[in-house]
């Protein structure tokens, strides 16, 4: 849903951009800007800049850059919608509500939706106890192996394999077709029908830390039918991004941590067997919403992902992400392992348990490895440590990740600890990772060097896809831009400038959307641009509008500037013209030799 105009330009009014970002990066003034430490990438001189009339910031080392709004998207993860609420928040503003119904009837729509949720679980709940849900009830307690007592704990339930069952039953409660979808418990389909969205499904209720069902997963019967795993779809209430199955359960945990596994059934096999702390994402990669709902529950996450290679493969992305967080991560890799007559037994921990117990799955949380010791067990598992061509290339390696410790006391421990496996002096393991910080360090002095040699005048966008195709015209282009931010009157002297005259589609549209605001009567800020482009495209406008442009040499330099975008676009049509003529001559040629060919 937009959100109005006129509420962008009242909040942009009210907010100072300065405020916004010194909240989470500290600024000193020098000159016309501020300068602080980009939180967006590494750096140890500021390149950072924050301009307050503009009200932009633009990092000269990673070129992130765009208004107060952009700013908040990026350093708290939050989509457009959710930064504009929460700066609204600061200055004091009450987000205006979709379809004008005001605050209480938002509120009451989302209690009807919640209320919704926690019928359908009754009635799906009920279902398990009769013909409709006996395939369901069955898979429960003989394949699962769920007791009565943790299926009833989690709500779990029986979608019958019928068209309209759930509709019907809500009907009777009192909820119309428009709930129903808007719950996402029913899909649309031909002629104004509906019919339930989960059919022949085993159902999880999923449950918020307030205790609210706020959406379903389900799991197929039939073994054909496709997708295997369902979910409720993105609603205002289901954001699969920040949900955690079995939170409501494991944020009351006395363990002294969490466990995060892959699969929503794994979470109640693994509280049936006392692992209360444990949750599940929806599917999904871990995110950094995720992280600050796990952040407020514990101080350690333990990792049990599946072994496969696309577990790994999260397990390392999880790593990396919770890197930046007050979490602490280990990680617990289920082993190969047969049982007593020779089978080889999945590894999940649903399975593990269900061969080999709770309490063999205990030890191996006690004997779980931390980060470091897992990325260590990585590269090692890559090196055959017998042969000596091996071992130099396994030390080059575990180096690297040894010197990207922040710690002296990590880098000496798990240094010795790569070099034993190795049979290398600690001595040489500890030269290697000097040499590599020193290298580091000179790397990156080198590049932040290069970086402010780059005269700002010869940026091109970073971004291939908006490269400039005429660099004379867009310099120009840039510049009216410029100076029309600087104050909207100037349009009044480009009544015969275009959008299309622009050679970069990206300034073009720039223009355009300024020129309509101050057209209606708004103020140009940064705001409009906010709305309407992409990150990439922000970071360039940020770069571009960062650059000065002093009041008092607008007037003169946008006559130039439009000077030379229509000399240039001119060129442009005349040299396609000249185009035209070329390939007309080429093709009567053309046809001439097919003539004589043909008389032949
Ligand atoms: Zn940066």
């Amino acid at each position: 849903m937009a959100i109005p105009d006129r509420f962008l330009d009242e909040l942009s009014s009210r907010l100072s951009i300065v405020d916004v970002v010194s909240t989470y990066v500290p600024l000193n003034k020098r000159g016309g800007n501020y300068w602080g430490l980009c939180p967006f990438h590494h750096e140890r001189t500021p390149s950072f800049s924050v301009n307050e009339s503009k009200q932009i910031f633009h990092c000269f080392g990673c070129g992130k850059g765009g208004g107060a709004i952009r700013f908040v998207m990026e350093i708290e993860h939050l989509p457009f919608r959710d930064a504009v609420e929460k700066l609204a928040a600061q200055a004091g503003l009450t987000m205006p509500n979709e379809e004008g119904g005001g605050n209480g009837a938002w509120r009451e729509r989302r209690r009807r939706v919640l209320e919704l949720n926690k019928e359908a679980a009754r009635f799906y709940r009920s279902m398990l106890a009769r013909p409709e849900g006996a395939e369901v009830a069955a898979y429960l307690q003989e394949k699962r192996r769920i007791s009565p007592k943790f299926s009833a704990r989690f709500g779990l339930g029986a979608a019958p394999d019928a068209w309209d069952s759930l509709i019907r039953a809500m009907a009777e409660k009192g909820f119309d077709k428009a709930e129903l979808m808007e719950a996402g418990l029913a899909v649309a389909g031909k002629g104004g029908n509906i019919y339930d969205k989960f059919r022949n499904r085993l159902m999880l209720p999923v449950i918020d830390v307030r205790g609210d069902v706020i959406g379903f997963t389900s799991r197929v019967m039939d073994s054909d039918s496709a997708p295997k795993y369902l979910n409720t779809p993105e609603t205002a209430l289901f954001k699969k991004r920040s949900i955690l199955y079995g939170i409501n359960y494991a944020k009351n945990t006395k363990r002294p941590n969490l466990i995060l596994v892959e699969g929503n059934i794994d979470v109640i096999t693994m509280h049936q067997a006392g692992f209360d702390n444990t949750v599940a994402t929806m599917g999904t990669a871990l995110t950094e919403d995720h992280i600050r709902l796990l952040g407020r529950y514990t101080k350690e996450l333990v990792l049990c992902l599946d072994n496969d290679a696309a577990g790994v493969d999260a397990t390392q992305r999880a790593i990396a992400l919770l890197r930046s967080s007050d979490i602490s991560v280990r990680v617990l890799q289920l082993p190969r392992r047969r049982t007593e007559d020779g089978q080889l037994v999945k590894q999940d921990p649903d399975d593990y348990i269900k061969h080999f117990g709770g309490q063999a799955f205990q030890e191996l949380m006690e004997q779980s490895a931390n980060s470091v010791e897992y990325r260590l067990a990585q590269i090692q598992a890559g090196f055959d440590l017998s042969r000596d061509d091996q071992r130099a290339q396994y030390l080059v390696a575990a180096a690297e990740l040894v010197a990207g410790l922040s710690s002296p006391v990590e880098r000496e421990i798990y240094g010795n600890r790569a070099a034993d496996a190795a049979g290398i002096s600690h001595e040489g393991m500890g030269q290697e990772v000097e040499r590599l910080r020193k290298k580091r360090s000179w790397e990156a002095k080198k590049k932040q060097e290069r970086q402010n040699l780059v005269p700002t005048q010869q940026l091109q966008p970073q971004d291939r896809r908006l490269r400039y195709a005429n660099v004379r015209s867009a310099r120009a282009e840039e510049g009216v831009l410029r100076v029309v931010m600087l104050d909207g009157g100037y349009f009044r002297q480009l009544d015969d400038l275009q959008a299309e005259d622009f050679s970069s589609p990206l300034l073009g549209r720039a223009y355009d959307l300024l020129r309509q605001c101050w057209q209606a009567g708004r103020p140009a800020s940064m705001a409009v641009l906010e709305g309407a482009c992409s990150g990439e495209e922000l970071d360039h406008l940020a770069g571009v509008l960062q650059q000065p442009q002093p009041a008092h040499t607008a007037g003169a330099a946008l006559a130039d500037y439009k000077r030379i975008i229509l000399e240039e676009r001119n060129k442009g049509t005349m040299q396609s013209a000249e185009d035209l003529n070329r390939l007309r001559d080429a093709l009567k040629q053309k046809k001439g030799q097919w003539r004589t060919m043909t008389h032949e």
